[in-house]
C-alpha cells in the first residue's frame, strides 16, 4: 500500500491523500481538498485509477475539489451519514464565511464499521470508525492490515481538532479521541488534515495537555 500526500490550497492548506494499491495503481482520494486540476494532472501522471472519494468530514476545505472531480471522473464519494447537512449548508460546512456557497448533493453515506473496499481487490479495505467532536460527521478511516489511519481533523501531531464551529462539541470530542482512536494499537500511523503524520503513541503522551 502506497500512501501519496499532496497539500493542497483554497486559501488553507489541506493534505490530499491518495490511498494506492501498489499492484493494481487502483485506490482512493481521501479529502480532496481543493485545487481540482492538480490532484487531476496528478492521478494522470502516474497512472492511477481512482475508484472512490472519501472525506473525513464536511467542511469547505476537504471538499473542495469534489465535484470537479466526481464530474471528470465520474466517480463516486462518501461521508459518513451525518454528512448530509454539511456537505448541503453552506454555514455548516463554512463556505460562506468566505463568501463562497459550496453544496454537493450526490453523496453516498457511511454508517459506524462500514468498509469501504477496492473493486479490483476487495482485501483492500478502510474501516469507518465515526469520531464526532469537531463536526458530527468526523470519522476516520482505519486500514488494520497497514495499521494507519485517516484522522481528518480529529487529532493532530501534538495538537486536536478546533470544537468551536456548528456542530462541534469538546466532550465528544475528548470522548470520541479517548474511546475510538486511542482504542486503535499504539504503532498506528495518523495522517491528518493538516499536520505531519503521528502515532498513537505519541499522541497519547501529548493528549493530557489538551483536556
Ligand atoms: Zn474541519
Amino acid at each position: 500500500m502506497q500512501i501519496h500526500t499532496f497539500p493542497v490550497s483554497d486559501g488553507i492548506e489541506t493534505n490530499a491523500y491518495f490511498y494506492i494499491d501498489e499492484t493494481s495503481h487502483h485506490g482512493f482520494l481521501i479529502d480532496p481538498a481543493a485545487e481540482p486540476e492538480k490532484l487531476l494532472q496528478i492521478i494522470k501522471d502516474n497512472n492511477w485509477i481512482i475508484e472512490k472519494m472519501l472525506i473525513t468530514h464536511g467542511h469547505f476545505d476537504h471538499i473542495g475539489a469534489v465535484e470537479t472531480l466526481h464530474k471528470q471522473l465520474n466517480i463516486p464519494y462518501f461521508i459518513h451519514e451525518n454528512g448530509k447537512e454539511y456537505l448541503t449548508n453552506s454555514a455548516f460546512n463554512l463556505s460562506s464565511y468566505f463568501g463562497d456557497s459550496i453544496s454537493l448533493n450526490q453523496a453516498e453515506f457511511l454508517k459506524e464499521n462500514d468498509f469501504v473496499s477496492l473493486e479490483t481487490d476487495p482485501h483492500v479495505k478502510l474501516k469507518v470508525i465515526h469520531t464526532p467532536g469537531h463536526t458530527q460527521d468526523s470519522v476516520l478511516f482505519y486500514d488494520e492490515q497497514n495499521a494507519l489511519a485517516f484522522v481528518g481533523d480529529t487529532i493532530f501531531k501534538a495538537s486536536i481538532g478546533r470544537t468551536d464551529f456548528p456542530g462541534g462539541n469538546s466532550q465528544q470530542l475528548k470522548n470520541s479521541i479517548e474511546t475510538k482512536v486511542f482504542n486503535l494499537p499504539d504503532e498506528t500511523i495518523l495522517y491528518s488534515g493538516h499536520s505531519d503524520p503521528t502515532t498513537i503513541m505519541a499522541e497519547k503522551k501529548n493528549f493530557k495537555f489538551f483536556f
